[in-house]
C-alpha cells in the first residue's frame, strides 16, 4: 500500500512518499521533483505535467493551467471572469454549474469541468508514483489551501475519486509543513510552546499560520491569507512594464497578442527568478510578434520598486495571523519560510523587518507541504509506523446552521462551529420538534469568504419526527467538521428522559476515629431517583451537498477511464512503432555484419529486402497505423530475424562452454 503526500500547487506539484523510514521527493519521467499543474489537449490524445509543459505554447488554446484555482469554482464567479482569465489560455465555460473549459480534442470541441481536469491531473500524478513505488498507489493525502471552502475541498476530492485516489485527508499547507518541522524536531519544549510562524507564498496565493509547538504536538493558533498574492502578480509586474517599454522601443503592444503576451509573461518569470540572485538580468524574447525581437536589462532595484505596491501587502496576513492566535511579534520564536516567491529577497526582508528577526529556512521550501502531507497519509495509513505526534489545526471560517422558525423555539440559527474550531470536531444540537425539519448549513460570514463562492454549504432533513406523548420529541443532530474541513450531519436521533432508579453508594466511613468516638455506624446503599436522557431511535438524515451527484461522479470516472484507455492505446502504439523501427535498423546493420554467416544465404537477401521495405512502409502509409499493425510486423521479422540471433549466440557461447568442460575435467 503505498503511503504518498501531494502538495497539489497551482504552478507544479510535489509529491512525496513514505518508506525506507523515511519521507522521499519522486521525481517524474523527466526526473523533475515537481510536476507542472498543466492538462493539454491534442488530436489524438491529451498531455498532462510536463508534456503538456512543452505544449504550451504550440497548443495554446488547447492547454489548460491554474486547475486549483478554478476547484469548486463556477463560470460566472467574479474572480474567475476577472482574475482567473486573465491566466488561462483555454477558453472558460460552464460545465454542470461549475466552470470548465472548451477545447479541441480528438478533432473535436469538447468540454470539461474543473473537477474533471484535476482529476486528468491526479491520475497523472498518481501514475508518476505507481511508477516509481512500482505498486499502484491508492491511499493519499491532497493538501488545499486554509481558505478552501467545503466547496473546493468536495471539488478537489471528487477529482481525487474520478481519478481512483483514496484521499484520507485534505490537509491545510501550512499544518502539513508544520507536522513536517514538527516531527523532525528533537528539542521541542515539555511545557512553554515554541512559537513558529509558517509564510507560504507560491505562485498564486500567500497563506500565513502561527503554530505553537510542545513535544508530541502542534496546535495552530491562528492563519491568515492573502489568496491574491504569489509569483504570478510579480511576473504581471514586469510584464506590464516591460509591455510599455517595447511599446515605446518597438512599437508594439504584446496585449494585442495572447501568445505573445504569454511568451513575455514565460520570459518575465525567468527574469524575476535571476533577480532573485542577481543585481541585475537581462531579457530576451525572439521574434515576439510582427516579426520583432525584443530585449531588454532590468535592474533589482528597479523590480522592487515597480512591486512596492503589492511588497506593501507583505505585512497584513501577518499582522493578521498573529492577532487571531492573540499574540504579537515578541512571542514568535522563529519564522519559516515555504513556497517558491519566498526566495525573493525583497519579501523576506519585509517578513523579517515586521519580526524584527531574520527568517530562518529549516524546511525545504518548495517541498515542505509535500513531505507533511506524505507523513500525514503515514499517520492515517495502518501500514506505516510514525512517532506519535499530534496535529490540531482550525477551520478558517465560522459555520451556523439555520432553521426554521418553530412554534418551539424562538431561535433560527446557532454558529455550531466558529473560525477557530478544531479541525475534526463534533457538535451536538438539540431540537424540540413533533414534525421533521430541515437544517441549512452555511458560513456565517460570507464577506470572508473568496468573491464569489456562496455561503450555502448544505441541507439536511431530519426525518421520521413526530411527536411523544402530546409533546415535541427531544431530537439530538451531530454536527460534523471532517477530517477534511467538510461539514455534515452524521446522524440524528431522538432521546427521552427516563427516571432510573440508581444506588448511590454510601459516603466512605471516617476510618480516622478519633480517641473515644463510637463506631460509625456501617452506611447501607440508598437508591435515588434520577432523570437521565436515554437515546429512543435513530431518525434518516437526507443530505444535500455540494459535491458532484453519484450519477454524475460516474459519468465523470468512466469518461476519464475512456480517455486514459485512448491516451494509454496512442503511447502503446508508439511505442510498438519505435520497436519495430528499433529492430528494422538493428537487424539491417546486423545481418551486414556479425550475424552474416549465420543466416541461410539463400534468404539473406529477401530478409534485406523486406527490412528495407519495412522501413519504406514507416515513413510512408504505416507512419500512422495501429498498435496491432505494428506488432504484427514486428513478429513477421523476428519469425526470420530470431533463429539467426539465437544461431549467432550459440555459436558465441560455444568456445566458453568448451572451455569450462575442458576446465572442470
Ligand atoms: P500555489 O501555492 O499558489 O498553489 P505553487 O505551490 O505551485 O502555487 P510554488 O511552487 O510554491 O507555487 O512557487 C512557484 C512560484 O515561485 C512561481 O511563481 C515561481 O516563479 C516562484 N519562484 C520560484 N523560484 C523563485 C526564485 N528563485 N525567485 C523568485 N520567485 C521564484
Ligand atoms: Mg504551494
Amino acid at each position: 500500500m503505498s503511503v504518498v503526500g501531494i502538495d497539489f500547487g497551482n504552478l507544479q506539484s510535489v509529491i512525496a512518499v513514505a518508506r525506507n523510514r523515511g519521507i522521499d521527493v519522486i521525481t517524474n519521467e523527466v526526473s523533475n521533483r515537481a510536476t507542472p499543474s498543466l492538462v493539454s489537449f491534442g488530436p489524438k490524445q491529451r498531455f498532462i505535467g510536463e508534456s503538456a509543459k512543452t505544449m504550451e505554447v504550440s497548443n495554446f488554446k488547447n492547454t489548460v493551467s491554474s486547475l486549483k484555482r478554478m476547484a469548486g469554482r463556477t463560470f460566472q464567479d467574479p474572480e474567475i471572469q476577472e482574475i482567473e482569465k486573465n491566466y488561462i489560455n483555454a477558453e472558460l465555460v460552464g460545465v454542470s454549474g461549475q466552470v470548465g473549459v472548451k477545447v479541441n480534442y480528438l478533432g473535436e470541441e469538447q468540454s470539461f469541468s474543473n473537477v474533471q481536469l484535476i482529476a486528468m491531473y491526479l491520475q497523472k500524478l498518481k501514475d508518476i508514483t505507481s511508477k516509481e513505488l512500482g505498486t499502484p498507489m491508492s491511499d493519499c493525502v491532497i493538501s488545499v489551501p486554509g481558505w478552501f471552502t467545503d466547496v473546493q475541498r468536495r471539488a478537489v476530492l471528487n477529482a481525487a475519486e474520478i481519478a481512483g485516489l483514496n484521499c484520507l485527508r485534505l490537509v491545510n499547507d501550512l499544518a502539513a509543513a508544520a507536522l513536517g518541522y514538527g516531527i523532525t524536531k528533537t528539542d521541542l519544549p515539555e511545557e512553554k510552546p515554541r512559537n513558529v510562524v509558517f509564510c507560504d507564498i507560491g505562485h498564486s496565493n500567500y497563506s500565513v499560520a502561527v503554530v505553537s509547538f510542545v513535544k508530541g504536538q502542534l496546535t495552530v493558533r491562528g492563519t491568515a491569507y492573502d489568496r491574491h498574492f504569489g509569483g504570478r502578480n510579480f511576473d504581471q509586474v514586469l510584464v506590464e512594464k516591460l509591455a510599455e517599454q517595447f511599446k515605446e522601443k518597438y512599437k508594439i503592444d504584446v496585449f494585442t497578442n495572447n501568445k505573445a503576451l504569454f511568451r513575455l509573461r514565460a520570459a518575465a518569470e525567468r527574469l524575476k527568478k535571476v533577480l532573485s540572485a542577481n543585481p541585475q538580468a537581462p531579457i530576451n524574447i525572439e521574434s515576439i510578434m510582427d516579426d520583432k525581437d525584443v530585449s531588454a536589462i532590468v535592474n533589482r532595484s528597479d523590480f522592487e520598486d515597480w512591486m512596492k505596491d503589492t511588497l506593501d501587502r507583505v505585512e497584513v496576513p501577518l499582522q493578521e495571523a498573529l492577532a487571531a492566535a492573540g499574540m504579537t511579534s515578541a512571542d514568535i520564536d522563529s519564522i519559516e519560510m515555504v513556497g517558491g516567491s519566498t526566495r525573493i529577497p525583497a519579501i523576506k526582508e519585509r517578513i523579517s523587518k515586521f519580526f524584527g528577526k531574520e527568517v530562518s529556512t529549516t524546511l525545504n521550501q518548495d517541498e515542505a507541504v509535500a513531505r507533511g502531507a506524505a507523513l500525514q497519509c503515514a499517520m492515517l495509513s495502518p501500514v506505516f509506523k510514525v512517532r506519535e505526534f499530534r496535529v490540531h489545526d482550525i477551520a478558517s471560517y465560522p459555520i451556523k446552521m439555520t432553521w426554521q422558525k418553530s412554534p418551539e423555539e424562538d431561535e433560527t440559527e446557532i454558529v455550531v462551529f466558529d473560525n477557530q474550531n478544531s479541525v475534526p470536531s463534533t457538535k451536538i444540537l438539540t431540537f424540540h420538534r413533533s414534525e421533521p425539519f430541515d437544517l441549512e448549513a452555511v458560513y456565517a460570514e460570507p464577506e470572508k469568504l473568496p468573491a464569489g463562492i456562496s455561503p450555502w454549504i448544505g441541507r439536511f432533513s431530519i426525518k421520521n419526527v413526530e411527536p411523544v406523548n402530546g409533546q415535541p420529541a427531544q431530537v439530538k443532530v451531530k454536527a460534523r467538521l471532517n477530517i477534511h474541513g467538510l461539514v455534515s450531519v452524521e446522524g440524528a436521533y431522538t432521546v427521552e428522559e427516563r427516571v432510573e432508579e440508581v444506588k448511590v453508594e454510601p459516603e466512605p466511613m471516617d476510618t480516622d476515629k478519633k480517641e473515644g468516638e463510637a463506631d460509625a455506624k456501617p452506611a447501607t446503599p440508598v437508591t435515588k431517583k434520577v432523570k437521565k436522557l436515554v437515546k429512543k431511535a435513530d431518525l434518516p438524515v437526507v443530505s444535500g451537498i455540494t459535491a458532484l451527484d453519484a450519477s454524475l461522479l460516474n459519468q465523470f470516472r468512466e469518461k476519464e477511464m475512456e480517455m486514459y484507455q485512448g491516451d494509454k492505446l496512442v503511447i502503446d502504439t508508439e511505442e510498438r512503432k519505435n520497436a519495430l523501427e528499433e529492430y528494422v535498423y538493428d537487424m539491417r546493420g546486423k545481418i551486414e555484419s556479425s550475424y552474416s554467416d549465420y543466416i541461410d544465404p539463400s534468404i539473406k537477401e529477401s530478409f534485406l529486402n523486406q527490412l528495407n521495405a519495412t522501413e519504406d512502409w514507416l515513413y510512408d502509409e504505416g507512419e500512422d497505423a495501429t498498435k496491432s499493425v505494428y506488432s504484427d510486423k514486428l513478429e513477421e521479422l523476428r519469425k526470420i530475424g530470431v533463429p539467426v540471433t539465437l544461431r549467432f549466440r550459440d555459436a558465441e557461447e560455444r568456445p566458453s562452454a568448451e572451455r569450462a568442460l575442458r576446465e572442470t575435467i
